[in-house]
């Protein structure tokens, strides 16, 4: 199944420090462009269009889950997303307190999509707890790595990668902590996706 962006939100703001490379700001800043969010209500029926199945990144390079995005402009998200069931969709946010909040209160996940958050060091862990309060598909993306994660309990996370920084003034990183990473998965029966994926710009 091929995997493409869905830019249904485009635009972002700096939260941590994992934030410090991304790729999509950098690229906005070169050529000019606003990277203010914004939900693009233009493509919103774009999935729906489409007949051949694909798996959407949605909002890559972006986060759906922005203050500045609206309950109202999320819920239009997920409507799409619910009807069209012949795709798959990956929703990723770093504002993982406010997919939380809202799952518990007006979505409904189905089984064509999945929740992603993000975890760049040790500091970030608590957001696989949140992620785990969700009533959905879950997948961790430990990256891009700025630091040992260490520990980590996976109970209820469905697949997991690893993304170690290959642009910009990429921040280097001990081998093992990508390491000790896939091993915890592995033992504790996590789908990995790909040990260390690395981003080109
Ligand atoms: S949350 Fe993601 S998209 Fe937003 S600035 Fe940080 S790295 Fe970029």
């Amino acid at each position: 199944m091929e995997t493409v962006p869905w830019n249904i939100v485009t635009g972002c703001e700096r939260l941590t420090p994992g934030c410090d490379n991304c790729p999509t700001y950098w690229a906005y800043l070169k050529e000019g462009k606003d990277y203010h969010p914004q939900f693009n209500v233009d493509v919103l029926r774009e999935p729906l269009l489409n007949d051949v199945p694909t798996n959407y990144l949605v909002a890559m390079g972006s986060d759906m889950f922005h203050e500045a995005i609206k309950l109202e402009e999320i819920t239009q998200i997920f409507e799409v997303m619910t009807l069209a069931t012949c795709h798959t969709f990956e929703v990723g946010t770093k504002r993982i307190e406010r997919m939380q909040v809202m799952s518990e209160r007006h979505l409904t996940w189905k089984e064509n999509m999945i929740a992603v958050t993000a975890v760049e060091d040790a500091k970030y862990r608590w957001r696989i707890d949140c992620l785990r309060e969700i009533n959905a598909r879950r997948m961790v993306m430990f990256g891009p790595m700025v630091g040992r994660v260490g520990e980590i309990d996976m109970a209820g996370i469905e697949v997991a990668g690893v993304v170690v920084e290959d642009w910009g003034k990429a921040r280097v990183i001990d081998p093992e902590w990508a390491d000790e990473l896939t091993e915890q998965c592995q033992e504790q029966g996590v789908r990995i996706t790909n040990s260390v994926w690395l981003c080109e710009v």
